[in-house]
């Protein structure tokens, strides 16, 4: 690795170069756009990031959980630049070529199931996501989508009807798409239910307010992204599987950010050996290029007409190059084992941080996809204000960490899976002090 792992702090944080950089980004870059921490980044790799003051941050965050094979991972950044040498784009639906036939062929091998699947690629997650409701509305003939408590989709027309959170995401953009359902989500934390207690209260709204045989599919993250890194209880997934496979309900997992390695198996839905109609994804894919896709079993995807399916970038050749060259990195270097290495080391320390500090209501998450929830000691109130402190003091000390949930009191973890381990190591002390400096 040619970037040196370590955390070094040369300037304030964000440093003279960074701020004046933000000065231009005022200037040219709408002010919708945000920036949690604005260091800008020159170079990346391993475990940090480095910028333009000469700073280097232990990185946290993986750009949300899309840079786990590491930022310009050696098998992306060959193939890619082997592919953008040779070509870099024809559009697929006019002249094909093998790189996007590849991606499709390791989709079907690595999403669960060993039934016959079948791929499309697109450019984003919430292009994915959208695809999918297009593919199970027409293999069903119904229209309504149902979705859950504290969901997040993406920021299209339809993945924001499809997304819980006004604020940020919704607010003054409407009006939605319809036929958008919400049902209750497992959230063990803030309603003490088992798996099939919580399933059971879910299917009920959707009998009750929908009806199954309106219902083209359930879209859910098998562990909630932005929403707050809910892992639902056990049994709740499979008995929402279950009840959708006796309905002629299309289930969706919505694996974007929980998969490729991140939760210490290839996709979050294999924990529980629950097994998709669908599956979306995108973030981990391909190592930091945009690439998503939507697999699922063969007669599904093909009940859409020929040219139903598509977009001009869809499946770039670059971004399948890097795809092939990311997967490359999780074979070679048993990613999905290293995930659950951090995620035992993290585990570890957030448990211990737990005892000490009570503002830690609850430590969750699987693999390197772990979270902490803040709430006033002794309840379930939660506590935004001191999340922010904590945050805030991790970037001043040169740790990029993120926050998220509806309520924005919790910190997810989510570090590149080629962090060394004295780094994480590092990085976590880091934490600790910020809970103890912010007491
Ligand atoms: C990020 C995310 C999306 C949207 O992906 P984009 O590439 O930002 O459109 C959808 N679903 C989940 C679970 C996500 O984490």
């Amino acid at each position: 690795m040619d970037i040196a792992q370590e955390r070094r702090l040369v300037t304030a944080v964000p440093g003279p170069e960074s701020l004046r950089r933000l000065e231009r980004k005022r200037q040219h870059v709408a002010d919708g756009v945000g920036t949690m921490l604005p260091v800008f980044v020159v170079a990346a790799g391993g475990g940090v990031l480095q910028d333009v003051d000469g700073n280097s941050l232990i990185d946290l965050g993986s750009g949300i959980a899309v840079t786990t094979v590491g930022n310009a991972a050696p098998h992306v950044v060959r193939r890619a630049s082997e592919q953008l040498a040779a070509f870099t784009h024809t559009c697929f639906m006019i002249t094909p070529y093998d790189g996007y036939v590849d991606v499709c062929a390791e989709l079907a091998e690595l999403t669960p199931g060993d039934h016959a699947k079948k791929s499309a690629l697109f450019n984003s997650g919430a292009e994915a996501v959208e695809n999918a409701v297009k593919v199970a509305r027409v293999a069903t003939g119904k229209d309504a989508v149902a979705v859950f408590d504290h969901a997040y989709h993406g920021r299209t027309n339809l993945t924001m009807a499809m997304t819980a959170k006004n604020m940020p995401y919704k607010n003054g953009f409407g009006p939605f798409a319809g036929e958008v359902y919400r049902a209750p989500m497992s959230y063990p934390f803030r309603d003490g239910l088992s798996g099939e207690e919580a399933a059971a209260r879910a299917i009920d709204v959707l009998e009750k307010q929908v009806g199954a045989a309106n219902l083209a599919c359930v879209v859910i993250e098998p562990i909630q992204g932005e929403g707050g890194f809910i892992v639902p209880a056990p049994g709740f997934l499979p008995a929402i599987a279950a009840w959708a496979r006796e309905n002629g309900v299309v289930l969706v997992a919505d694996e974007i950010q929980s998969g490729f390695c991140r939760t210490g198996a290839w996709f979050a839905s294999d924990d529980e050996g629950v097994v998709p109609d669908l599956v979306a994804t995108a973030k981990g894919i391909a190592g930091g290029l945009p690439l998503a896709a939507v697999t699922g079993r063969a007669e599904l995807m093909d009940s859409v007409h020929a040219g139903g399916l598509g977009g001009t970038y869809g499946g770039n050749p670059v971004a399948c190059a890097a795809a092939l060259g990311a997967i490359e990195e999780m074979r070679e270097h048993d990613l999905p084992a290293r995930a659950r290495e951090i995620g035992a080391t993290m585990a570890g320390r957030l448990a211990s941080l737990q005892e000490t500090y009570a503002v830690i209501g609850d430590v969750r998450g699987r693999g390197a996809m772990m979270a902490v929830e803040l709430c006033t000691p002794g309840t379930t109130d939660p506590d935004p204000v001191r999340t922010a402190a904590v945050a805030a003091h991790c970037h001043a000390q040169g740790v990029v960490v993120l926050t998220c949930g509806t309520y924005g009191n919790v910190f997810r973890f989510l570090p590149p899976l080629s962090i060394p381990d004295a780094l994480l190591a590092e990085a976590f002390d880091v934490v600790e002090e910020a809970f103890a400096a912010t007491a």
